[in-house]
Formats: structure tokens, sequence, C-alpha cells
């Protein structure tokens, strides 16, 4: 009998292959971590693949956020000079505007925003 996955469903494997991380907001969007191992051609995969992996995570409960924690790293809102931009606007309660976390830490942080897809 002949394989019937879905290609989103191998590229889904393949990502879990990677390490690669996938969570399905309630929202709707998709989001990938840790963003650094992402490439050009794989960032490309999974938007065109974005429709078939939601539905997919939709049915996998237990693979999204077993753990919660996040590396600021993997943040959207992480600037190049390595501070917090939701601090900057006063959104991070008990943090100086030009708060530096630890990129590598994992942490939670309600703020946490993965690179949107
Ligand atoms: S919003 Fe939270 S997770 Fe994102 S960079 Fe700031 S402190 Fe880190």
């Amino acid at each position: 009998m002949s394989d019937t996955k879905t290609p989103a469903a191998e590229l889904l494997e393949r990502l879990q292959h990677k390490g690669l991380r996938l969570s399905a907001t309630p929202d709707g969007a998709l989001q990938v971590w840790p963003a650094v191992w992402l490439d050009e051609a794989t960032s490309e995969a999974i938007r065109a693949h974005k429709p078939g992996l939601l539905a997919l995570l939709s049915t996998m409960a237990v693979d999204v956020l077993e753990d919660d924690r996040h590396r600021c790293r993997d943040c959207y809102h992480l600037q190049r000079k390595g501070n917090c931009a939701m601090a900057a606007q006063g959104r991070l309660p008990g943090v100086p505007e030009w708060y530096t976390p630890h990129k590598d830490i994992l942490q939670r942080c309600n703020l946490f925003c993965a690179l949107p897809y």
C-alpha cells in the first residue's frame, strides 16, 4: 500500500526531526522555533504548507507547548542591539526601557512572539 502522508505531514516530520518546534496559536498563526535554525528554503517550505501544517497541529494537542519556556533569541521582539522592544514600549512591568534580557536562557514570557508565518 502506498504512503498516504500529505506533503504537510511529511514536512512536519522533517522539521521535527531537525529539532524544530511548531505550534498553532488560537488566532491561526504558526510559530516555529528556534528561529536561528531556519534557513531560507525551510522558511519557504513552511510558508508554502502553512494551511496544512496548521490543520495538523490543531489535531495534535500533545505537540503544543509541553514546555512553554522560550529563549529571547527566538523572539520577534528581541532587537539587534540586544534589547527587548516590549520593554522599550513599557509593556514589560518591572524592567527598564533598555532591558537587555539573557537571550539564551529558557524562560516564560507572556509577550514572547515567535517569528510569524
Ligand atoms: S518579549 Fe519577552 S521573550 Fe521576547 S525578547 Fe522581550 S523578554 Fe524576551
